[in-house]
């Protein structure tokens, strides 16, 4: 069946559920395999940035006043839209930045699961109160106002879903600035939030860092700042949001380890979740188990499994759904990676596998690379840095303790994930590993509800959970006397 993509020549930002006429420079959209034009694109600026604020300060006393019930059928309606939408979703993305339509079909299941279960949420999203004499004291949820957004190129589905439900369940209204690697599917998602929302609810404008992302955090409208996207920019978008002294939660890199002890159970499965959790994305994954940690006792047998699996990979076109492995999001991204396995073998890792690029016949424009792995030490550059691509740290150990330190010895600290067939030892380990979400025995098992955020240099606050509303709300307490009493009322104790 052939999916129409539905697209239109060109998107201007997205204000009060309108596209707005372009005023200023453009960038093209293109197929990240075959460099086919897709549409072209606002780049944003300080202009857009205005009227989309505007609107969305404009739209958000009404919001702030509409019942939760409302604005959870409000989300309910997207995702069911999301899901009428998903294969042209999908296939967009898989031509936009490059990865395959199986992953992004998957993304938008994510995302329509995001959109629920904030629906869900945001109805049990509760305060509290407690008497106190001859009255009440009452700590109530209170949305922030604007919230400015902005999101990476990686997993654009699941990166919108996680920035706009939250915070339009909490009561919030919203500014996203998309990628500009990855902004199509955002600004299609626009379209389905036309016929949900209220008009300034959800404003998109999309646009370059430095441009159109700068200008929204530089905003004196915006309320809070949300960010996901590498831990450099990170620094920048916090800093921004300490200038005006808003809040900022961020959501950012990760090198995360994968820790395989000799008891675990069905090595089988135990290859095929270390593959997945470093090529799943292409590589291109915060959550990417990039350092695999193999005990000694069965070293052998994990990694000859894993480079005969990573040999059968099959790379090719991000739309065809038996493709194993598809391209980079982009040139610039290709040449990173490439970069980094240069310096792997300079710095004296062995390569076992991998480690080339491939030419994929009609896919000329795309940065394919072989799926890649290393026999490294921890302390290596490979092992430390994010590297983005489909790129794995096999890293030996027979101590413990040092096997920890070494988990442990990144400046990151995303996820986590191990496989032992102990009870005991997978709940101590998982205790000792510095991580926002540890996984044992299955990688990336994000089942909904569960915080995911990170440590360290990986970020601040956690998303997915319900806990991500008290990231978009105010804490408010409200003293309720009876009659008018004494000021400055506190219990004598004894
Ligand atoms: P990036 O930091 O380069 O860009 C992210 C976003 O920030 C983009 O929209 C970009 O336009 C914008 N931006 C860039 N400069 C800016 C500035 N000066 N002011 C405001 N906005 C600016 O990251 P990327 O390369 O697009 O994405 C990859 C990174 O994102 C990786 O480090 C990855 O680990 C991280 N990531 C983290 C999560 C998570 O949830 N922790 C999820 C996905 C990706």
């Amino acid at each position: 069946m052939t999916i129409d993509l539905d697209l239109r020549a060109s998107y201007g930002a997205f204000v009060d559920n309108e596209f707005q006429p372009i005023e200023g420079a453009t960038f093209p959209a293109l197929d990240a395999g075959t460099g086919e034009h897709l549409a072209d694109v606002a780049r944003c600026g300080s202009r857009e940035v205005d009227a989309a604020v505007a609107a969305a300060a404009a739209a958000f006393p009404a919001w702030r006043a509409t019942p939760a019930e409302d604005r959870a059928a409000m989300l309910l309606r997207l995702a069911d839209a999301v899901e009428r939408n998903q294969s042209r979703l999908a296939l967009l993305d898989a031509r936009d930045v490059g990865r395959t339509v199986t992953e992004t079909a998957l993304d938008h299941r994510f995302a329509i699961n995001q959109y629920r279960y904030f629906a869900a949420a945001a109805v049990t999203h509760e305060g509290w109160a407690r008497p106190i004499p001859n009255g009440y004291l009452v700590a109530k949820r209170e949305p922030y106002g604007v919230c400015g957004q902005i999101i990476p190129w990686n997993v654009p589905g699941i990166m919108a879903a996680f920035k706009i439900a939250p915070a339009v369940a909490a009561g919030n209204t919203v500014v996203l600035k998309p990628d500009e690697n990855a902004s199509l599917s955002t600004l299609e998602l626009a379209r389905l939030i036309a016929d949900v929302f209220p008009p300034g609810v959800v404003n998109i404008v999309p646009g370059l860092g430095e441009e159109a992302g700068a200008a929204l955090t530089a905003h004196p409208g915006v309320a809070k700042l949300a960010f996901t996207g590498s831990s450099e920019v990170g620094r920048t978008v916090s800093a921004a949001g300490a200038r005006r002294l808003v809040p900022v939660s961020l959501e950012l890199g990760g090198k995360s380890p994968n820790i395989v002890f000799p008891d675990a159970d069905r090595i089988d499965a135990v290859v095929d979740n270390a593959a997945f959790a470093a090529m799943y994305c292409n590589g291109q994954s915060c959550l990417a188990g990039t350092r695999l940690f193999v005990h000694d006792d069965v070293y052998d047998t994990v990694v000859d499994k894993l480079v005969a699996g990573f040999r059968r990979v099959r790379v090719g076109p991000a739309t065809d759904p038996t493709t194993g492995l598809s391209g980079l999001v982009s040139e610039e991204q290709g040449r990173k990676v490439l970069g980094y396995i240069d310096k792997g073998v300079s710095e004296g890792a062995t390569l076992l596998t991998g480690g080339g690029r491939v030419e994929v016949a009609g896919h000329e424009h795309g940065h394919f690379i072989e799926p890649t792995i290393f026999e490294a030490r921890n302390d290596m550059t490979i092992a430390q840095e994010e590297i983005f691509g489909p790129v794995l740290s096999v890293i030996r150990w027979d101590d413990y303790e040092t096997m920890i330190a070494e988990a442990n010895g990144v400046r990151y600290g995303l996820a986590a994930g191990l496989y032992t067939s102990s009870l005991r030892n997978a709940m101590e380990t998982a205790d000792r590993l510095e991580a926002g979400s540890v996984w044992i025995n299955s990688y990336f098992n994000l089942a909904s509800g569960a915080p995911f955020g990170g440590f360290k240099e990986s970020g601040i606050g956690s998303e997915y959970c319900h806990e991500t509303l008290n990231m978009y709300t105010h804490l408010k307490s409200v003293t309720v006397q009876n009659e008018p009493g004494d000021p400055f009322f506190l219990p004598a104790g004894d």
